[in-house]
C-alpha cells in the first residue's frame, strides 16, 4: 500500500481567530476515503491558533507563543479525536523537532513507533513540538517537517494542503494574470531564499518553503503536491483517479 504524509496549514484550519471543527470535520471525511487505499499519515499546525482560543496571550513573543502551543496542543488533538472518532479511526500523536532528524537512533525509534501504527490501521497525526522548537516557530510552519518526515518514514508522496491552487509562475494575490505550474521537475536556486518585508514577514507568503520542502524530496527521488485544501475532491480526483484538476506536482512523474 503506497504511503502518504498530508501536511494541512493553520490557514487551512482556522478563519484567522478559531479551529474550525468544520474544517476538520472536511479533512477527515476526505482521509477516511483515501485510507481505502492509502497509508495516511497527518501533519497538522494549528496549535498556537487554538491556545489564542483560550488565552489572548501576545503572539510577537517566542515565549508567549510556544505557552499558546502548549495550552493549543491538547485541545487542537481532543477536536481531531472526536471527529475521527465518528469515522471510528483512532488517532495517535506524535510530535517532533527538526533536530529529532539529526539522530538515527532518534528517527528510527519514531519510525518503528509510526509502523506499528500504521499497520494497526491508527492514523498517525505529527506536529511540530513547538513549545521547544524555537527556531522552527520563527520560520514557521511545517512544509520542511513533513518533508523530512515523508522521506524518513518513507512515504512514496507528500501532499501539502494550501490556500492556492498550486505553484504559479508568480504570486497570484499580486499578479491576477499568474499561471499555475501544473507540474516542476527543479527549481532555480533563487527561488528557495526566503525574503522578507519591512515588517519581518515573508514576502513571498510561505510559498518558500513548501519550494524547499520540495527541493528537499525532489533531490531525494520524492515527490510532493501542493494543492488548495479548500478543494479537497480535487485532490480525490488526483490521488483516487489520477485526474489532476489543479494542484502542482513537484517530482518526476513515473
Ligand atoms: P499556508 O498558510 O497554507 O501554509 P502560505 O500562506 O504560507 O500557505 O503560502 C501560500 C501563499 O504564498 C499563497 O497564498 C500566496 O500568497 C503566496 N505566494 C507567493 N508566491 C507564490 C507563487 N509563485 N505561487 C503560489 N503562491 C505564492
Amino acid at each position: 500500500m503506497k504511503r502518504i504524509v498530508i501536511k494541512v496549514g493553520t490557514s487551512n484550519l482556522s478563519d484567522g481567530e478559531t479551529i474550525l471543527s468544520e474544517a476538520i470535520e472536511r479533512i477527515a471525511r476526505s482521509i477516511a476515503r483515501l485510507r481505502e487505499k492509502f497509508e495516511i499519515i497527518l501533519v497538522t499546525s494549528g496549535a498556537v491558533a487554538s491556545g489564542y482560543t483560550k488565552l489572548r496571550l501576545d503572539k510577537s513573543l517566542i515565549s508567549h507563543k510556544q505557552a499558546l502551543a502548549s495550552i493549543g496542543q491538547p485541545l487542537l488533538l481532543e477536536t481531531y479525536r472526536k471527529i475521527f472518532e465518528s469515522y471510528k479511526i483512532l488517532n495517535a500523536q506524535i510530535l517532533l523537532c527538526g533536530h529529532d532528524f539529526d539522530s538515527c537512533s532518534c528517527t528510527q525509534n519514531a519510525k518503528d513507533t509510526i509502523e506499528v501504527l500504521l499497520s494497526n490501521k491508527v492514523l498517525p497525526i505529527i506536529n511540530e513540538n513547538d513549545a521547544l522548537a524555537t527556531a522552527e516557530l520563527k520560520f514557521g510552519d511545517n512544509d520542511r517537517l513533513s518533508a523530512h518526515i515523508a522521506y524518513y518514514f518513507d512515504a512514496d508522496l507528500l501532499v501539502i494542503l494550501s490556500d492556492i491552487d498550486g505553484y504559479f509562475d508568480k504570486n497570484p494575490h499580486e499578479f491576477p494574470e499568474a499561471k499555475l505550474i501544473k507540474h516542476i521537475t527543479s527549481i532555480p536556486e533563487q527561488n528557495l531564499k526566503t525574503t522578507y518585508d519591512p515588517h519581518g514577514h515573508f514576502a513571498t507568503g510561505g510559498i518558500v518553503t513548501k519550494l524547499i520542502a520540495a527541493d528537499f524530496l525532489m533531490k531525494r527521488g520524492k515527490k510532493m503536491f501542493l494543492c488548495n485544501g479548500a478543494k479537497l475532491e480535487d485532490l480525490e480526483a488526483f490521488l483516487l483517479e489520477g485526474i489532476q484538476r489543479s494542484g502542482t506536482i513537484f517530482g518526476e512523474s513515473k
